[in-house]
């Protein structure tokens, strides 16, 4: 849609360069004005201080220039007095102009931007933010990918510590997080799936030219996650805890090497988790591997699986299996030596990947209760890979 409203630079590059050379040198003379302080010293300052100096001061010898270089670079822009809708294509008038304040890795600055309406349409439009790519917030699309790294790293106080210290900028300390909130709400599952033929490609890399398919592990999960309330004028509340619940589908290649093809935390209901693990599976040929559910047991989990994957083969984390084995010694056996026994015969049987024993063994037990029975059940199902 928007590429017709970008115009070409027009006038002539040696013209350009010397309207720049001109306005640059007024800023110059501001930078250098504020090297005072280091002169009045009376020690020779160090080069440390210096540098520091620099530090502090080059946002306004960069931001002024970058000012000059973005004016001049859309000049054509701002004496434009008219405009065609990039909706319907009409020719509209400018309105107004539009100040903005954006802020860059270079420093900040002001620009007035021509702002246009289309009656038919109903909308308006700012034909230079097109051009040079704004970002709708203050904080320029430089700014945000180089914060984004830092705040993928580490929490946000300690991202904006290490970002100002880096860059010499202060952009606020809410700049980390709304940042971060932003790139995510972006963040489809459909694009951070990989496509049909990289899974496909990626199968054939842990088949390896062996005979047998690879295996496919999906793997689901629930955990209570500490969240915050949204920043607004009011204090921020002191957040809850919010079950993110979540999948990760793995390939295992050759020694037993992971193949990572997708993951995905939320939080969301078993019912959107089970839509979203759908569209996933649909990009995976479920004929070219054998797939393995990897869960802790809840029936959600399960439920959301199998759902995706009908042919799958439910497998008991190693974790929560211990765990429910524990639940069924106490159950069944109380506080006794042979549910210690037992317990512990059990863990050494999986261990030894003497499945079949165990699950034997779980169908042949006579439950002494209903809470027993479950329990058992539940431990009985899914069986190892
Ligand atoms: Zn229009």
């Amino acid at each position: 849609m928007g590429c017709a409203l970008v115009k070409p630079l027009i006038s002539d590059s040696q013209t350009n360069l010397e309207n720049i050379r001109a306005m640059a040198y007024k800023e110059v003379d501001k930078f250098i004005d504020l090297l005072a302080p280091l002169l009045e010293k009376s020690a020779t300052p160090t080069l440390q201080e210096m540098s520091a100096h620099f530090m502090q001061t080059r946002s306004v010898l960069l931001g002024g220039i970058m000012k000059t270089l973005t004016e001049e670079v859309t000049s054509q822009y701002r004496e434009e007095t008219h405009a065609d809708c990039p909706h319907c294509g009409k020719r509209v008038q400018r309105k107004r102009f539009d100040p903005k304040h954006v802020s860059t890795l270079n420093g900040e600055f002001d620009l007035k931007r021509g702002y246009f309406y289309c009656k038919s349409c109903e909308k308006g439009f700012h034909p230079m933010d097109e051009a040079l790519d704004l970002a709708r917030e203050v904080h320029q699309y430089d700014m945000q990918e180089k914060m984004a790294l830092f705040t993928a790293a580490m929490p946000y106080d300690r991202a904006c510590e290490l970002f100002t210290q880096a860059t010499g900028l202060t952009p606020g300390k809410h700049f980390g997080h709304d940042n971060i909130n932003r790139i995510g709400e972006l963040t489809a599952l459909e694009t951070v799936i990989p496509d049909k033929e990289e899974i496909e490609r990626r199968i054939e890399s842990a088949k390896n030219g062996s005979e047998s398919l690879p295996v496919l592990v999906v793997a689901c999960d629930g955990a209570h996650a500490p969240t915050r309330s949204k920043s607004g004028r009011s204090k921020r509340g002191k957040g809850k805890w919010r079950e993110v619940k979540g999948f990760r589908l793995y390939l295992l290649g050759e020694d037993d090497r992971i193949i990572h093809i997708a993951g995905w935390h939320q939080i969301l209901d078993s019912e959107q988790l089970a839509k979203d693990l759908e569209i996933v599976a649909e990009r995976i040929p479920q004929d070219k591997v054998r797939i393995a559910l990897l869960g802790d047991g809840a029936d959600w989990v399960w439920s959301v699986m199998t759902r995706s994957f009908p042919k799958g083969r439910q497998v008991l984390d190693y974790y929560h299996m211990s765990e429910h084995v524990n639940k069924v010694a106490k159950l069944q056996y109380g506080d006794t030596l042979a549910a210690l026994e037992w317990k512990e015969a059990t863990i050494t049987r999986l261990f030894l990947d003497k499945t079949g024993y165990v699950i034997g063994g779980l169908r042949r037990m006579d439950a002494i209760s209903t809470e027993a029975k479950e329990e058992i059940r539940k431990l009985e199902q899914p069986s190892r890979l």
